[in-house]
């Protein structure tokens, strides 16, 4: 799933709820950069772990568990 498809899936659900209005803002966080890796995560990883901090993110990859 794209980080514009989870956010349209979100949607899905209905606007004006607020935990999902909660949880999109928080997806909205995470999303991927031009280096494919996430925004939110990128910065307080280090260097050396990049490579498991490729987009989708734990954060992303747990939502998207749920919404299955
Ligand atoms: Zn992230």
């Amino acid at each position: 799933m794209t980080h514009d498809e989870l956010l349209a899936k979100l949607d899905d659900y209905g606007f004006g709820v607020p935990p999902l209005n909660a949880l999109r803002a928080v997806v909205e966080l995470h999303k991927p950069n031009w280096m494919k890796r996430c925004e939110a995560c990128y910065e307080i990883v280090s260097p050396c772990d990049f490579i498991n901090e490729l987009y989708p993110c734990p954060t992303i990859q747990t939502i998207e568990k749920e919404l299955k």
